[in-house]
Order: C-alpha cells, then sequence, then structure tokens
C-alpha cells in the first residue's frame, strides 16, 4: 500500500458525529485549519435521538444551525414522562420549570441522527472545516512525547498520513485510538446495562402538550425508553439489567416483543403499531451502553472528548450533550493553545477538569435514580444535593437533566455570545472610522472589545489578564482555572478579586469509587 503525506493542518479531528462537528466547527470558526475526517458515508445510521435544551439553545445556537434544525421540522421535547421508582403512576416534568430555560428555551428535540448529525457535518463545512468522509484513521504519529498527527486509509484504500500540531479522538466508543492518550478506559460497575431496540410506527402518543416527551418506563427486567421521532415513528428500546444481559442473545426479534409484554404500559402504547422492517430503521440492534472514562482526556498533541473520552447510562438522554459540550470545551483549550504563547498544560487542564465535573454530575445523580425504592421527590432532592444549588428540589432536577447545571452561559445563554459579537464588530468599526479622521490615536484601537476578545492575536490570555477584563463575572471552577473569554471560545485568566471573594477551594465533585 503506498503512503502520501499531506500537507499540515492545525487540527485533525477523527470523528464526524455532534462531538467531532462541533469541535471542527468552533476550532475552523477561528481561522484555524481543520481536516475532519469520517470513516463512514453520512447520513449513517446512531443511536441517541433524545436531545436536551442546553444542546438545542446553547451549543447548536454558537454553532449557527438553529434555522436548520428548525426547517428539519424535528419533534418538539417539552420534558420527560417516567413511571419509575415506589410511585406506581407516572410522573413528568417540563423543562420550562427552570429559569435556566427561560425565554423559548424550555425545550429541545427528538431527532433522527441520521439527519442531525448531516446537519451539523455541513455547517462545519461551511464553516471552513475540510471535510473527509470514508477515511479511516488507523493510527496516530507520534514525535518523542508528542502526538503530531495521524495515518488513514482513504474509500480508494490509499494510505495518507497528515501531520498536524492537534489530534482530536471524536471518534466514539468503539474505536481504540483513545488508547493512545494514555491510562485506562475505566469501566463502572455500576452501570452494566445493555440496550436492544428497533423503530414502531402507529404507536400512541401522550395527550397534548406533552406528546414529544420522551417516556422512560421501569419494569421488573430494567427499563423502556419510548422516543415519538415523528407523528408516526417511535424509538423504543429496553435497556436490561445485568442479571437480564442473556435475554439479548438469540433471537432479537422474540426477545424485543417478550420484553414489551412485559411492560404494560409500553406494551398499551405499541399496542396497535407495527414494528419497522426495511431501510436503516429495520434492524433490532443491541448495544452494550457500560459506562466509562479514560483515564486521562489529552497529551502534548492529542485530545480526546465525546464517547471516546466517557459514556453515561442513557436513562436522562445525556449523551450528546455531554459530547457537544465537551467539544466546546476542547475547542476553547485547542483555541487558546494555538495562539502563541497560551500554556498548553492550563488550558487543557482547564477542559478536563470541567468535562469530568459535567460527567459525574450526571453519574452520581444516576447512581441515586436507579434506586427504585424512592419516589420522584427523592430524586429531585438528589438532583439539589448534586449539583449543590440553592434553587428547590424540582428546579435543581430540571437544570440538571436539562444540561444547564454547569452554570455554563454558553449553554443556558448563549445569545449573549451573538450579541456580544455584534456589538463589538460595531464598537470596532466606529474606533477604526475616528482613527481615519485622526481623531483618536493607535492604542485606543488596542481597547476595542473586538480584539480583545475575538480577534485570533497571540498572547490572549495576557492580553485579557492585562486589562483586566472579567468576562461575564464568571469564576474558575478551581484555584488557579480559567474562565471563558469574551467570545466563549478560548480561555482567559478570571479577575484577581473575584477569584479571591468567590472562589470556594472545592476540587472535582466526590466520586463513589465505583469504579474499575
Ligand atoms: C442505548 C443508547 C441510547 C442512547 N440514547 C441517547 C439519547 O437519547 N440522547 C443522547 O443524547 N444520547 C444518547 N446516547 C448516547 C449517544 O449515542 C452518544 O453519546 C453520542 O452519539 C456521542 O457522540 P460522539 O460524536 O461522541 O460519537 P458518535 O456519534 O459515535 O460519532 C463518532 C463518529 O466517529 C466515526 N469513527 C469511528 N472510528 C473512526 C475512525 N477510526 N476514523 C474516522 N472516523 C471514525 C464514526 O463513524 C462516527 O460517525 C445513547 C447511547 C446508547 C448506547
Amino acid at each position: 500500500m503506498s503512503t502520501q503525506t499531506d500537507v499540515e493542518r492545525d487540527v485533525v479531528v477523527v470523528g464526524g458525529g455532534p462531538c467531532g462537528s462541533t469541535v471542527s466547527t468552533l476550532v475552523a470558526m477561528q481561522g484555524h485549519r481543520v481536516l475532519l475526517l469520517e470513516k463512514e458515508k453520512f447520513p449513517r445510521y446512531q443511536i441517541g435521538e433524545s436531545l436536551l435544551p442546553a444542546t438545542i439553545h446553547g451549543i447548536c445556537k454558537i454553532l449557527g444551525v438553529s434555522e436548520d434544525l428548525e426547517r428539519a421540522g424535528f419533534t418538539v421535547k417539552r420534558g420527560g414522562t417516567f413511571r419509575w421508582g415506589s410511585n406506581p403512576k407516572p410522573w413528568e416534568f417540563s423543562f420550562a420549570l427552570s429559569p435556566k430555560f427561560a425565554d423559548g428555551a424550555s425545550t429541545a428535540y427528538q431527532v433522527e441522527r441520521m439527519r442531525f448529525d448531516q446537519i451539523l457535518l455541513d455547517n462545519a463545512r461551511r464553516k471552513g472545516v475540510e471535510v473527509v468522509e470514508q477515511a479511516s484513521v488507523v493510527d496516530i504519529i507520534e514525535d518523542g512525547d508528542r502526538v503530531c498527527g495521524v495515518s488513514f486509509v482513504d474509500a480508494s484504500g490509499v494510505r495518507h498520513e497528515v501531520r498536524s500540531r492537534y489530534v482530536v479522538d471524536a471518534s466514539g466508543n468503539k474505536s481504540r485510538i483513545h488508547g493512545r492518550v494514555g491510562g485506562q478506559r475505566r469501566y463502572s460497575e455500576f452501570f452494566r446495562n445493555l440496550a436492544l431496540f428497533g423503530y414502531f410506527e402507529g404507536g400512541k402518543r401522550m395527550p397534548p402538550p406533552n406528546q414529544g416527551n420522551i417516556l422512560g418506563v421501569a419494569f421488573e427486567s430494567g427499563w423502556f425508553w419510548y422516543i415519538p421521532l415523528t407523528p408516526d415513528l417511535t424509538s423504543v428500546g429496553a435497556v436490561l439489567l445485568p442479571e437480564e444481559l442473556d435475554r439479548a442473545q438469540g433471537d432479537r426479534e422474540k426477545a424485543l416483543m417478550e420484553l414489551i409484554q412485559e411492560c404494560p404500559m409500553i406494551a398499551d402504547y405499541l399496542a396497535d403499531a407495527r414494528r419497522v422492517t426495511e431501510g436503516p430503521y429495520g434492524e433490532i440492534r443491541v448495544r452494550k451502553d457500560y459506562s466509562y472514562i479514560q483515564e486521562k482526556f489529552w497529551r502534548p498533541g492529542m485530545v480526546v472528548v465525546g464517547d471516546a473520552a466517557c459514556f453515561i447510562d442513557p436513562v436522562f438522554s445525556q449523551g450528546v450533550h455531554l459530547a457537544t459540550y465537551g467539544a466546546l470545551l476542547a475547542a476553547r483549550s485547542l483555541n487558546t493553545a494555538l495562539s502563541n504563547g497560551a500554556d498548553e498544560t492550563t488550558s487543557f487542564d482547564e477542559f478536563e477538569t470541567r468535562y469530568r465535573m459535567e460527567y459525574a454530575r450526571f453519574h452520581d445523580f444516576l447512581v441515586a435514580f436507579y434506586d427504585m425504592h424512592q419516589d420522584e421527590s427523592s430524586y429531585f432532592w438528589k438532583a439539589k444535593k448534586v449539583i449543590n444549588s440553592a434553587a428547590p428540589a424540582l428546579e435543581s432536577f430540571v437544570e440538571l437533566v436539562g444540561g444547564g447545571a454547569s452554570n455554563e452561559i454558553a449553554l443556558v445563554d448563549a445569545d449573549t455570545y451573538a450579541k456580544r459579537r455584534a456589538a463589538a464588530f460595531q464598537e470596532l468599526s466606529s474606533i477604526v472610522e475616528r482613527r481615519a479622521r485622526g481623531e483618536i490615536e493607535n492604542h485606543e484601537l488596542l481597547k476595542a472589545s473586538l480584539i480583545r476578545s475575538v480577534a485570533k492575536e497571540g498572547h490572549r490570555i495576557q492580553i485579557q489578564a492585562a486589562v483586566g477584563e472579567n468576562v461575564d463575572g464568571q469564576v474558575p471552577v478551581r484555584l488557579g482555572g480559567l474562565v471563558p473569554s469574551a467570545d466563549g471560545l478560548h480561555w482567559t485568566v478570571p479577575a484577581k478579586q473575584l477569584v479571591a471573594e468567590r472562589m470556594s477551594p472545592a476540587g472535582l465533585p466526590a466520586h463513589d469509587g465505583q469504579w474499575q
């Protein structure tokens, strides 16, 4: 096999799922040269169809795909309905219950992933990412301790080597590249489930306005998801507890139909439905959904993010949220490190710390949620405790399961960044015009917020520290940590007085130690 050496890029991203598309777009938006390599030809099937408001009104807004999503006509999800815990009756929640999801941001979508992932990948192309499909990354290239590129095989079997300053592994749960970041993938001893799932036409819908809610129903052998994808099409999956895993062996159709009959609420919803047996939805699939987390998320020249880095039980549909929020955090670190003079370790440690914190919030809450002897009010209290919130218990629960517990402006008030960019452009144009008329000196130009916060100049961190710009009054999540920059796409140094006043010495949330 011949090998061709391609020209150097700033970043090579492996995988074109929501994580890979997000990180590559947010880096390319800063003018860096990004190559995204995707093994499959899109559209390709993927599970993970129920999304959170923080993804739709936060990350997707920053990516600039809100109108594309609206046009796609996905089912609007207002919240969730659960038959879960000691309460024999179904209970529900709506995202609108949390002020974090106010002003039209209290909904999400149920999406066909083939269409959703295509929208994000097309957007990445439009924003300047070079996307190559049917390009399978087979290895990473190292130079001493540093990762400096990848080898991939293209659609015609030609092997290529491409050099880059950074490699992002966003290749999902199956690919093996994540091991090259160092350390092990640690599996949870608690969440060792398996999902068996298929698609049905003609299933019932919940009464309005909750017809787009996700329905989660616990039963003897585990729990079911019931996701209304279109008015006619429903995604239905049984998540089996470890002691029931054998049931997914052998005839999958028989197993799924038997499980449905064992769960009266799902059997009722599917009473008049027909299983889809053709096309991408015709297969009954099995996915081990064991939860895991990498011991390391980055090493010099390489970062691992999305399902490649960690996965947590899907009962609250946070997979795409974690993958795209992780992508935003990684993009900030890449953008910061690619600016001259920024410290790589400080920058990537910030990504890793915040990403682990978000993962831990869901993990610790979900461990409690699997205790079927409790009722919903006890789950709400647990959520309040896990996110350490002053809000009432139900609000805290909604904040967590909507993806808004990290207090990230990017997730709950993404318009701020758009408005700030528009205002900064206006400010800059007016300053440039005044300079041209000789009304101001050059140093005034340096004070323009666009220059301070958006332009790709080197020494961003130092400049922002020097001008004392404290963005959004945010405090770091750990001592010595960074905060998001004014444009939301880099890290910056927080203002000292705020850190001193409001920073607690707390580190990562405690883990319960159930990891192998
Ligand atoms: C049973 C189950 C139910 C779930 N339900 C939900 C849900 O309701 N809501 C939700 O948000 N999440 C859900 N998830 C999680 C969700 O599927 C994932 O978290 C999400 O898809 C992760 O996105 P990603 O971009 O990291 O990875 P992926 O979506 O897996 O994308 C990775 C991409 O990398 C490509 N790739 C792999 N190897 C290579 C290679 N060597 N070279 C180049 N490309 C490569 C793949 O082809 C793929 O396109 C569920 C998961 C499971 C298992």
